[in-house]
């Protein structure tokens, strides 16, 4: 689905370049933390293959908050760029919350300033969260019926267990859902997860669902992304999800699998955002 979805961005782009447009997208990454530096890496390669300009800013690990607010502000103003992501997490001495306001919010296709926030709670036109918007996707390019459907979430983050409950419980096509939320503060988890007809997990610890936790014909996504070490691969550790895969599979209608599932539509939905915000820069001048 991911790479039908980019084949044709790739063609979009190249209509909007052609009437002077190229998507752009700024992309600060600050420190050393090996799975960021790979997540950055996935997405500005995506956006070359796509045709979409990409600004790639490797910060070192020291950079102060001042420096970083600057390039931000940097960005905001480059009319090539139209769409800037930080990614996340930043360093202890980096205020994350002030680098996430000072994103333009027409520029936020990551979706995380609180004014983007606040309009996708309210069912307002906004950038998505990639991560929440990819499994919005998965399931509606699936034909999965979520209207009436029982939603549960496990993990309640900003970027992902919050923002995807409130996507699934508004009154609109691809949602409708009845939701519910599950966190480390749940009493009986398994007495919830076992009723959902549509189970996303995203808590970042393997294991967290097992056969036993669902019931018959569920449709599982598996957000989590852990590493666990594995002396036969190359980097000498391979990536599993949140969820018993092999065994939750025999009772699943529906899985996603680790790596190769969620992560490839969010990197997609983020060269949508992208696409989107250039788009709006075309008609608006
Ligand atoms: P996070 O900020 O660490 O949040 C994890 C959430 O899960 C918290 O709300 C936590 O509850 C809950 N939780 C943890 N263990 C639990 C348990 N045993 N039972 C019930 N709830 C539990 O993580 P995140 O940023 O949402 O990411 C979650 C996972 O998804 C990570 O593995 C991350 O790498 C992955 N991820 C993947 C993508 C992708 O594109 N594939 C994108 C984003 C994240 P409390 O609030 O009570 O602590």
């Amino acid at each position: 689905m991911a790479s039908h979805m980019r084949a044709e961005f790739k063609q979009e782009v190249a209509q909007l370049a052609a009437r002077g447009v190229q998507p752009g997208l700024g992309v600060i990454l600050v420190g050393e933390d090996p799975a960021s530096r790979s997540y950055v890496t996935a997405k500005e390669r995506a956006c070359e293959k796509a045709g979409i300009y990409s600004d790639d800013n490797r910060l070192p690990v020291d950079t102060s908050q001042e420096d970083l607010l600057e390039l931000i502000q940097k960005m905001n103003q480059d009319s090539k760029i139209h769409g800037v992501l930080v990614q996340l997490p930043l360093p202890n001495h980096v205020d994350e919350s002030a680098a996430l306001l000072a994103i333009d919010p027409i520029k936020d296709v990551d979706g995380f300033h609180p004014w983007t926030v606040g309009n996708m709670v309210i069912g307002e036109q906004t950038f998505l969260p990639c991560t929440p918007h990819g499994i919005v996707k998965l399931l509606e390019k699936n034909d999965v019926e979520t209207s009436g459907a029982h939603v549960v979430v496990v993990g309640r983050s900003k970027i992902v267990g919050v923002p995807v409950a409130n996507m699934m419980l508004q009154k609109k096509q691809s949602a409708n859902a009845t939701v519910t939320i599950c966190h480390t503060g749940t009493k009986d988890m398994a007495s919830f997860t076992r009723q959902a007809d549509i189970l996303i997990v995203a808590a970042g610890r393997m294991n967290t669902i097992t056969a036993d936790m669902v019931k018959e014909g569920v449709v599982v996504i598996d957000v989590g992304v852990n590493r666990i070490k594995d002396d036969s691969k190359k980097l000498g550790f391979r990536l599993v999800g949140d969820v018993d895969f092999e065994n939750v599979k025999e009772k699943a209608s529906l899985i996603t699998p680790v790596p190769g599932g969620v992560g490839p539509m969010t990197i997609t939905m983020l060269l949508f955002n992208t696409i989107e915000s250039a788009k709006r820069k075309l008609v608006e001048g």
